[in-house]
C-alpha cells in the first residue's frame, strides 16, 4: 500500500471564540511551516471559519466544519449548507461524529444525504463512525462500523469524492482519555478498508485515509500511526492547545518516515 502523509485534523468541537480561533490558529500556522510533510486541518465552530479562513490565507493548512444540512438553501432555521461553508472557506466537513450521533439523533441515512450535499458543493466529507462501549463489549464493533459505512456511503459512487475519508471513533475513547491500543485501532481500519474494497474496489480503498479518533495524544499518536492502516487522527482536546497539537503532528510525521 502506498504511503500517505499524515492527515491531522483538529476537531475543535464548541471551543473557542474569534479572538481566540485568531491566536490558536496563527500559532498553528507559525509551527506548521516546517510540517509540510502532514495535511494540517483546523474544525472551529462556525462563527469562527470566515476568520480562520483569512488567517489561513495561502497557507498549506486546511479548513473545516464540523457539521452541515443537506439542502442548499431555505428555511431551516439555524443550519449552515455546503455552499456556505464552500463560501467560508471550508476545504472539509465532519459528518456523522458520535456526539451528533448521541446528542442529535443523527441517523446513518441523515449522514447519506449530508455526505452527498457536502459532494454536490465539492466540500470534502471526513466521515465518522466507531461503536460504543457496550457494542464493543459484545463483540459487535466490525458490524455496527460495516453498518454505519453501508447507511453513510449508500448510493454514492466510487471515485465520487477522492480521496475517501473515514474517521475511526470507539465512543468509548472519545473525550475519555481512553484510547483504543494500536492493535485495536489497526484490527478495525483494516476491517473499514476491506469495506472500503469491497464496495468501490482495491485502488480507492488503498488511497482512503483512515483516521483514528478518541484521545489522540503526543504520547500515543507514534504507535498509532505506525500502524499500517492508520493514515492520520482526528483530535479532540489536545487540538485545542497549539503545542499538544503540533507535538502530534510531529510524531504523525516521526512514524509516517519509519512506515514501511
Ligand atoms: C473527537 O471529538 O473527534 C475526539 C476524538 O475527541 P478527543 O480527542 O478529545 O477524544
Amino acid at each position: 500500500m502506498a504511503k500517505k502523509p499524515p492527515f491531522i485534523a483538529g476537531n475543535w468541537k464548541m471551543h473557542k471564540t474569534i479572538p481566540e480561533t485568531i491566536d490558536l490558529t496563527t500559532a498553528i500556522i507559525k509551527a506548521s511551516k516546517d510540517l509540510a510533510e502532514a495535511e494540517i486541518v483546523l474544525a472551529p465552530p462556525f462563527t469562527a471559519l470566515s476568520e480562520a479562513s483569512r488567517i489561513i490565507g495561502g497557507s498549506a493548512v486546511r479548513l473545516a466544519a464540523q457539521n452541515l444540512h443537506w439542502e442548499d438553501k431555505g428555511a431551516f432555521t439555524g443550519e449552515v449548507s455546503a455552499p456556505m461553508l464552500k463560501d467560508a472557506g471550508c476545504r472539509y466537513v465532519i459528518i456523522g461524529h458520535s456526539e451528533r450521533r448521541q446528542y442529535f439523533e443523527e441517523t446513518d441515512a441523515g449522514v447519506n444525504r449530508k455526505i452527498k450535499a457536502a459532494l454536490q458543493s465539492s466540500v470534502f466529507p471526513i466521515v465518522c463512525i466507531g461503536e460504543s462501549l457496550a457494542e464493543r463489549e459484545n463483540r459487535e464493533t466490525m458490524v455496527v462500523v460495516s453498518r454505519q459505512l453501508e447507511g453513510g456511503l449508500q448510493g454514492i459512487a466510487g471515485g465520487g469524492f477522492e480521496p475517501i475519508i473515514v474517521a475511526y471513533e470507539p465512543v468509548w475513547a472519545i473525550g475519555t482519555g481512553k484510547t483504543a491500543t494500536p492493535a485495536q485501532a489497526e484490527e478495525v481500519h483494516a476491517h473499514i478498508r476491506q469495506e472500503l474494497a469491497r464496495r468501490y474496489g482495491n485502488e480507492p480503498a488503498e488511497c482512503a485515509i483512515i483516521l483514528y479518533g478518541g484521545s489522540v495524544k503526543p504520547a500515543n499518536a507514534f504507535a498509532l500511526l505506525s500502524e499500517r492502516n492508520i493514515d492520520g487522527f482526528l483530535v479532540g482536546g489536545a487540538s485545542l492547545e497549539a503545542e499538544s497539537f503540533i507535538q502530534i503532528v510531529r510524531e504523525a510525521i516521526r512514524a509516517y518516515k519509519e512506515k514501511k
